[in-house]
C-alpha cells in the first residue's frame, strides 16, 4: 500500500543537509538510490536534485520505519522523518558525507519499475537508450548541472539585455519562410487546405519590421527550425539570443555582445577580457583554414605555392595553391603516420600531401627529388619549422573563385596534428569577431550563387557596382563570433534600401514574380521610412555547450533529438491518424 503525500511538508533537499544542521529534524522527499541491508541497520542512499543523503533506519529503535525500508527498492519515491546527526566516518565523495539521517518514519510514495540503466554519475549506456529513457537520464547528476548553467546563462543574457536597454518581443512561430540557407518545416493550415505555415528558421524578417516599427532595440530567447543535416552542435530545433538595433555602428553591436557573452562566461566561472579581437575573413582563411579559427593554438598556415617548381606541380597533379603548417615534434611520425596523414588530407578534399622533416641530423623531405633541396628548406623556412618539427604541405583542387581550397584542407590538417599533438590549451577562452565576408558563395549543389549569410545582410558601399558583375568579389557587412572554433553567432548591419534589397534578390536568381510573391510584403514595409539598423544572433545551446564543457549540444538540451531529427522518447516524427490528414485535405503519396 502506498503513503500519500498528504500534508507531508518538506524541509531540506536532501543533498544541502550539512554538518551545521546536525541535531535538527528533517523531512527529505526523493528517490531511493540505493540500498544496503546490515540486519539491524538497514541504509538508503535518497537522491533529489541537489544530490544524496544516507538515511539510517535501526530496527530496535525504529522497528516499523526498518521494516518499511525492508522493502524499498532503487527509484522508489520516498520521504523520510528524521534526525540529522553526524556520521562516525566522514564520506569524502559525497557533499553531505559529514552526516546521516537517523529516520523516524519512512512513506513510500511510489515504486518503480528497474531502470534500463543504473542512475550514477557517469554511465556507459547508449545514447539512444539515455534519449529514449530521458526521464531516467535527467535524475542523473550532469544533466541537472547543466540545464541549471544554461538557464543562469540565459537569466544573465535576459539581465544584460534589459539593463541595455533591449526590449524582448515575441515573434510568431507559425509564419512564412524566412531564408536562411536551410530547408524549412512547413505546417500545413486547415482552413486553408493546399497553404502552409513555416516555422521560422529565423525571426530576421520579423525582426527588422521592429526596427521599422520604430522598437529600436529588440531581443528575444527564441526557437528556431531548420530541416538541414544534423552534426553533433546542430539540432532541427535550437535557441537563439536574436538582437536587433537601429541606427547602429558595427561597435555598437560587437559592445552589447561582448557584454553578454563577458557575462555568460563569468556566470560559468570563467573570467574573459572585452573587446575581442578582430579578424578579416580572408585572414581566417589564409591562416586557419577557416572562417571558425581556433585560436586556442598557433600551428598558423602558410602558402608555399612557389616553393612547388611548375615540372614538380606537372608531376604531382597540383593545380592551385599550396599551403602548409609546421607540426612541432611531428618529425618522428614514421612512414605508416605520413601516409595516415596523407589519407586525411584526401578525405577532407585534398589532392595530396607532402612533406618535410626537420630534425638535428639535416631536413629531409617525401618530395625533395621533385622540387630540390632549395625548396625543401624554403618551404621548411616558410613556416618556420625548428628541429623536430614536420612540416605539412597540401593541395586542392581550386574549383571555385574566390576560395581557397589547399588552405581549408590544410586548416583540418591544423586541428587533426592541434589535437593529436596536444596543442591546443584547454584552459583557454578564445573569442574573435570575424569581419570582411563575401556577400555570396558558390552553392555546388544548387549551380548559382547563394547568400553567404542571408539576403538582408548589408553591403560594403564600394562593392555595390559589382553585384551584377563580379558578385564574388562583393563584401558583406557581415560579422561572425567565434569562440575556440565555434561559430557561435553571426549577424550583420543590414541592407534598409529597398532599391539595394531588390537587386541583391535578384542576383541571387530571384524573378520579379518571385521576389514580389516572397517577400513582397517586406520590400513594401521597407519603403515607408526604415531605419539604418543591423543586429546579431547567438546559438544558445551551443554557448551552454561550450560553456559547460560538453562536446554535444544534446547534453544541455532537456529533450533532445537524434541524428536522424528523432525524438526517441516522444517517438516523433510520427504517422498521424486518416482523419487528420483529411481535415488538412492531405494524402500521402506511396513509396
Ligand atoms: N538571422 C541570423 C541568423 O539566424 C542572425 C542575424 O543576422 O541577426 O543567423
Amino acid at each position: 500500500m502506498l503513503d500519500s503525500l498528504g500534508n507531508l511538508r518538506r524541509t531540506h533537499y536532501c543533498g544541502a543537509l550539512r554538518a551545521a544542521d546536525a541535531g535538527r529534524d528533517a523531512t527529505v522527499m526523493g528517490w531511493v538510490h540505493r540500498r544496503r541491508d546490515l540486519g539491524n541497520l538497514l541504509f538508503l542512499d535518497v537522491r533529489d536534485r541537489a544530490g544524496l543523503v544516507q538515511i539510517v533506519f535501526n530496527k530496535e529503535t525504529q522497528p516499523e520505519a526498518h521494516a518499511k525500508a525492508e522493502q524499498a527498492r532503487s527509484e522508489y519515491v520516498v520521504a523520510i522523518e528524521g534526525k540529522v546527526v553526524k556520521r562516525e566516518k566522514v564520506n569524502p565523495e559525497i557533499s553531505t558525507g559529514e552526516i546521516e539521517l537517523v529516520a523516524n518514519k519512512l512513506y513510500i510514495l511510489n515504486t518503480a519499475k528497474t531502470p534500463p540503466f543504473p542512475i550514477e554519475g557517469e554511465i556507459n549506456a547508449a545514447e539512444e537508450t539515455r534519449l529514449r529513457y530521458r526521464y531516467l537520464d535527467l535524475r542523473r547528476p550532469k544533466p541537472h548541472r547543466n540545464l541549471a548553467l544554461r538557464h543562469k546563462i540565459v537569466l544573465e543574457m535576459r539581465k544584460a539585455m534589459d539593463e541595455m536597454g533591449f526590449i524582448e518581443v515575441e515573434t510568431p512561430m507559425l509564419t512564412r519562410s524566412t531564408p536562411e540557407g536551410a530547408r524549412d518545416y512547413l505546417v500545413p493550415s486547415r482552413v486553408h487546405h493546399g497553404q502552409f505555415y513555416a516555422l521560422p528558421q529565423s525571426p530576421q524578417i520579423f525582426k527588422q519590421i521592429l526596427m521599422i516599427g520604430g522598437l529600436d532595440r529588440y531581443f528575444q530567447i527564441v526557437k528556431c527550425f531548420r530541416d538541414e543535416d544534423l552534426r553533433a552542435d546542430r539540432q532541427p530545433e535550437f535557441t537563439q539570443l536574436d538582437l536587433e538595433m537601429s541606427f547602429p555602428r558595427q561597435e555598437d553591436i560587437f559592445g552589447v555582445i561582448e557584454n553578454v557573452m563577458v557575462r555568460s562566461c563569468e556566470v560559468a566561472g570563467i573570467q574573459v577580457q572585452a573587446p575581442f579581437p578582430h579578424m578579416l575573413y580572408k585572414d581566417a582563411i589564409r591562416n586557419y583554414g577557416t572562417d571558425k579559427p581556433d585560436l586556442r593554438f598557433a600551428m598558423e598556415l602558410h602558402e608555399v605555392t612557389d616553393c612547388f617548381p611548375a615540372e614538380a606541380k606537372e608531376k604531382l597533379y597540383i593545380e592551385g595553391n599550396v599551403f602548409a603548417l609546421a607540426a612541432p615534434g611531428a618529425a618522428a611520425y614514421s612512414r605508416k603516420q605520413l601516409e595516415e596523414l596523407t589519407e586525411k588530407a584526401k578525405s577532407v578534399g585534398g589532392r595530396g600531401a607532402y612533406f618535410v622533416k626537420v630534425t638535428a641530423e639535416g631536413t629531409t623531405s617525401t618530395v625533395e627529388k621533385l622540387i630540390g633541396a632549395e625548396n625543401v628548406k624554403k618551404l621548411a623556412g616558410a613556416c618556420g619549422a625548428k628541429s623536430g618539427d614536420l612540416v605539412v604541405a597540401v593541395s586542392a583542387k581550386q574549383e571555385i573563385k574566390g576560395t581557397e581550397a589547399a588552405a581549408v584542407v590544410a586548416g583540418h590538417m591544423r586541428l587533426h596534428l592541434g589535437e593529436a599533438l596536444h596543442q591546443i590549451d584547454r584552459s583557454k577562452w578564445k573569442f574573435a569577431w570575424l569581419t570582411g565576408f563575401p556577400l555570396f558563395e558558390w552553392s555546388d549543389s544548387d549551380k548559382t550563387w547563394v547568400s553567404a549569410q542571408h539576403p538582408f545582410t548589408g553591403i560594403v558601399d564600394e562593392d555595390l557596382d559589382k553585384l551584377e558583375t563580379a558578385p564574388w568579389e562583393v563584401r558583406s557587412k557581415g560579422y561572425d563570433l567565434v569562440l575556440n572554433g565555434y561559430e557561435l553567432g553571426s549577424g550583420s548591419i543590414r541592407i534598409h534600401r529597398q532599391d539595394i534589397q531588390e537587386r541583391v534578390f535578384k542576383a541571387l536568381g530571384l524573378t520579379e514574380e518571385q521576389l514580389r510573391h516572397r517577400f513582397g510584403f517586406f520590400l513594401d514595409a521597407l519603403t515607408y521610412g526604415t531605419p539604418p539598423h543591423g543586429g546579431i544572433a547567438l546559438g544558445v545551446d551551443r554557448i551552454a555547450m561550450l560553456l559547460s564543457g560538453e562536446k554535444s549540444i544534446r547534453e544541455v538540451i532537456a529533450f533532445g533529438k537524434t541524428t536522424a531529427a528523432q525524438d526517441l522518447m516522444a517517438e516523433s516524427p510520427s504517422k498521424v491518424d486518416r482523419e487528420q490528414l483529411d481535415q488538412l485535405g492531405i494524402q500521402i503519396k506511396n513509396q
